[in-house]
Parts: C-alpha cells; structure tokens; sequence
C-alpha cells in the first residue's frame, strides 16, 4: 500500500477495520470483547438470564467462541480473501441469537461491526450480503419469535437496513481509496517512465558533450558552474591544480594572450559571459609550465528564459594550442626576417640619395636611381608593415598617446600623397578645422591616415576623385576617406581587414600591395578605443570612417 492510500485509510476512520490489511483474528477479538461487554453490562444493569448453551445467549456466546476459534486458527493469509466473510457471518448469528427475544435490545448495534467488515472485505456485495444475513439471521429469528408487531418489524427490519448501509458506506469509501490508489499507481508509473525518459536523455547529451574536442560550460545567473563537460575538466586541471570552488571568476593559473599576463577577475571569460558580455575567439593561456599549458580560444553566448531574462551563459573553450604556436613561429620568423632586411635596405637609400645628390650623373642613371629608390622604399613599407603585423599577434598594439594636433597629421599626410594622386589625375581634397588636438599616438595615426589615403588613390581609376574629411562628432574625432574607386564587393567587407586578404579586383589589376595595411589600421584604431567602417559600392567607390576618442579613453 502506497503513504497515499495509508493516509486516506487513516482518514476514513482509522482502527483495525480500516488497516490496510485487516486481521480476522484482530477484528473477531474485538467483536467478541464488544459482545462481552454487553453480556456484562446487561447483567450488571439487573437483567437475569441463564448463560447456557440452551439459552439464545449462551448460543450467541457459543458461535462467537466457535468464530474466534476459527479466526484464530486458520491460515487466512493462504485462504481467498472472501473466505473470511465466513467470520462476520456468524458474527451476525451471534447477534440475532443475543436478541431474538428483544429485537429493539441495543445489542443489536453490534451487528455494525460485522457490517464493516464485511463491506470493507466485499465491497458493495458485502453490503448486500449484511442486508440478507441481517433480515434471515437477525430480523427473522426475533419475528418468529416475539411476534409480528409493528414494533418488532420496524426494528427488524431497521437493524440489518441501517448495517447494510453502513456497509454500503464503508465499502463506497474503500472503493474511492481503490481508485485513489489506482490513480496514484498509475500517475507514479508515468512519472517513472518520465524520469527514465529524462534520464536516458541526460546520459546521451552528456556522452554527447564528453565526446566533443571543445571545453564547454554552463553556468547560472549567480555563476555557479551548472555543467562542465570532460574536455573542460581537463583544461581547468591545468588552471587550477588546487582545485576549483566551481563558482565563476576564481582566478587560476590563466593567462592573457601573451601566456604571461596573469588575467584579473574582470578580464576572466567567465566573469565576462556573466556581465552579459557576449564575444568570440577571445584568447587565453591555461596552465603553468609552458611544456602543458594550453591556448584556448572562448566564446560565450548569454542564456535567457522564456521572458528572455538573462539566465546565465554558455562558454566553449577551443584549444587553439598547435595554432597559436605555429603562429608564434610565423611571427618570430616574420620579425626576424624583418629586422634583418632593414638594415640592408637603409643602407641601399642612404647610398642611393647620396649618388642621387652627385651633379655628374647622366640622365638615364638618375632616372634608373629613382627607380632604386622608389622601389627601396617600398620595400621599407612592407618591412615595417610585417613588423607592425607581427605584433598585432602578440596583442593590442601598444600606443604612446600625447596631446597632439590632429589636423596637422592629417594635413601632412594629404600632402605627402598628393604627387602620388597629381600622377594619376585624381583630384585630392582635405576640409577640417585649422586646429584639432586630441591625445593620440602621432605615428601610429599617421600611419592610419597614409594608408586610408593611398588605398583610396591607388583603388581609384584616375581621373577620379579623393577626399578627406575631419570633424569632431560629440565626444569623438570622426575622419572620412571617400573616393570614387573601385569599391569593394559586400561579401569581400568581413573579409577586408583579415591579413593579406586582397580583392580579386586589386589582384587581376596587379594593383601594388600584400593585404596587410587595413589590418594594421583597424589595430591602431582600436587601440585608441575607436572604431572604423567602411561603406561602399562595385564601381562607384568607397568611403572608410575612422572615429577615436577625444580624449584618448574609449
Ligand atoms: P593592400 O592595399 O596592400 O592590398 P590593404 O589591407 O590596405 O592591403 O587592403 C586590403 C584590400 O582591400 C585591398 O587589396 C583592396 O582589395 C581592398 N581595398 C582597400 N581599400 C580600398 C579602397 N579604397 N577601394 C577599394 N578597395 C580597397
């Protein structure tokens, strides 16, 4: 029997009768201590009888004794169940014998007992057994009897009513206990299948999960770790070798991308994805010893509820480890190979301007010397662009901002390019304030401007048209390029500022270049907190906006 039914047992009344498997011993014994009761009772309120096996009492108290002796002694628990309706069957007897000289004697409410019982044994067949066995063994005797007066008919035929209708009742409430019980046995069962079904599914995207390359995490609004798959067990192994208190932001052995730069709490993935913060590719190192430790490239996406609340994040941590080094490879390499080709190269344009100085030239040794140079400085460029990509990889690039005069460097650069645009007829203009300063980084800028302007004069058929533009916009200095070019596809704009990524456009056309300067540019701008765009049309032209901060904070 289920805590259910067992409440609602002990609900209906309780006792004996009511248990969930009542005992015919336990239930006879109190019948037979009820029955003497009344006989004492009866005696001790004065009334004489003889207590003899002639006598209707005595035979009362014979049959009880014969039903106790029976429900003491067989094995009930292998009998069928409605065997024991034999008890209170006699039950019944015992009292039709205890008032078959007075069917109005209260004796005869001892007739409820058996009536429960056999309800409570047989249902609504129980009630209707009671109603006969009352009228045929306790209605009937008594009128046969003390005669067929109205009295007497009225309580014999009142006695085994009123007991078959307590039957009736006890049976009705056993019968909504049943299907309570029913009910509850098969809500239980669905709910196990439920829970199984869940289950299984938890055991397949857990299998799912531990048997994806990517470290990934759950975590709650409060930062608690919800769920944490093996591959990222692995890597918090390496980060936190105490131990990890399972609670977003502990800080461990992880490291920015420099893999030296411990990361603060604020900086740390976790912390981040909590804020809300939603990004990708964002580089770190695990790990102490530099022989295990390992690169991780996260990102984190925000989880919301239904009503779109933020209800926690989701971060998958890329081991980007063999990527990284060979990256680091590539970039030692490249400066390297850099640093060596500078000094040789000064050396070439210092002798070529000096030969270029000598008055005994012949004409065509100048010009082929121009060409020395021309192509020595372009050279330099790449140099310095390789270097200034090489350290990109490394991180944000570092900038020395000073209070400097923003409409000069721009100005400057307009004019160092304008041979370049008068070569190619293009018409080059510059509006801007007299006076702009700001605190940025002079060079870095400058580079900045040179490269958005000799794009859009050399991406631009001549006879075309190139201006520069510089306003203040607010809080922020907004510098626009615009020409009248090539322009650039739509699905070439992600791609533009990737490095040595070219248009197909400026390859077939052997336009001069490697794909490294809009990378450089948007880094610096960055780095100055600031941010660069670009629209444009095939064939019409581009204009590129740069806007940094006034006062140098992003
Ligand atoms: P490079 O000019 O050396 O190729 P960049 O990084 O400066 O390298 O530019 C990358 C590519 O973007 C160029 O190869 C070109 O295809 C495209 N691009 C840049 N600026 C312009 C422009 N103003 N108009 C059209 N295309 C441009």
């Amino acid at each position: 029997m289920t805590d259910h039914t067992r409440r609602d047992a002990s609900r209906v009344g309780g006792g004996l009768l009511l248990a969930a498997d009542p005992q015919p011993h336990a239930l006879q014994g109190v019948f037979a201590l009820l029955l003497a009761m009344g006989i004492v009772l009866r005696t001790v309120g004065g009334e004489s009888f003889v207590l003899s096996t002639t006598s209707s009492i005595g035979l009362a108290v014979v049959v009880t004794l014969l039903a106790s002796a029976l429900a003491a002694l067989l094995p009930w628990d292998r009998l069928p169940v409605w065997a024991s309706a034999l008890l209170p069957l006699l039950d019944i007897a015992a009292v039709g014998l205890l008032t078959v000289d007075d069917p109005t004697a209260s004796s005869s409410v001892f007739i409820v007992l058996p009536a429960f019982w056999l309800g409570r044994l047989l249902g609504r067949t129980g009630a209707a057994v009671t109603l006969v066995a009352g009228l045929v063994l306790v209605g009937l005797p008594s009128l046969s009897e003390v005669g067929l007066t109205p009295t007497n008919l009225a309580a014999a035929t009142l006695v085994p009513l009123v007991a078959a209708w307590a039957s009736l009742a006890i049976a009705s409430n056993f019968e909504q206990v049943r299907v309570q019980q029913e009910e509850t046995e098969h809500h239980s069962a669905e709910l196990s299948a439920a829970l199984e079904v869940i289950e299984h599914q938890r055991r397949v995207s857990d299998a799912i999960l531990d048997s994806v390359d990517v470290g990934l995490v759950l975590l709650d609004r409060e930062g608690a770790y919800q769920a944490v798959n093996r591959r990222h067990r692995d890597f918090m192994r390496l980060a936190y070798p105490d131990g990890h208190a399972g609670r977003a932001g502990q800080l461990g052995h992880v490291f920015g991308p420099d893999g030296v730069s411990m990361l603060t709490r604020a900086q740390m993935p976790t912390v981040r994805a909590l804020e809300g913060e939603e990004f990708d590719d964002c580089r770190i190192w695990v790990g102490e010893d530099p022989l295990t430790s390992r690169a991780l490239s996260v990102s984190a996406r925000a989880v919301r509820d239904d009503r779109g609340s933020f209800a926690g994040a989701a971060l998958a941590y890329n081991d980007v480890t063999d990527f990284m080094r060979a990256l680091r490879v590539k970039d030692d390499f490249i400066s390297s190979v850099s640093h060596e080709l500078r000094t040789p190269l000064t050396s070439i344009r210092g002798y070529s301007d000096l030969l270029l100085d000598r008055d005994d030239l012949p004409a065509d040794a100048v010009r082929q010397l121009a060409v020395v140079i021309r192509n020595a400085e372009r050279l330099q460029r790449l140099v310095v662009d390789l270097l200034h990509s090489a350290q990109i990889d490394m991180g944000p690039i570092q900038v020395d901002r000073v209070r400097s005069d923003l409409a000069l460097i721009v100005g400057e650069a307009v004019a160092a390019a304008a041979p370049a645009a008068t070569a190619t007829h293009i018409d080059l203009s510059y509006t801007g304030p007299e006076r702009l300063v700001v605190m940025v980084d002079q060079d870095r800028i400058r580079q900045v401007v040179d490269n958005l302007v000799s794009n859009a004069i050399k991406y631009t058929p001549p006879n075309g048209r190139v201006d520069v533009r510089l306003q203040v916009d607010g809080s922020r200095v907004e510098l626009v390029v615009a020409d009248t070019g090539i322009g650039i596809d739509a699905a070439d704009r992600d791609r533009l500022f990737t490095r040595f990524w070219r248009s197909r456009h400026a390859e077939e056309q052997s336009i001069q270049g490697v794909g490294l300067g809009l990378s450089i540019t948007k880094s610096i701008v960055e780095s100055h907190g600031g941010r660069i765009e670009v629209d444009s049309e095939v064939g019409r032209g581009s204009t590129f906006r740069v806007r940094v901060p006034v006062d140098g904070r992003g």
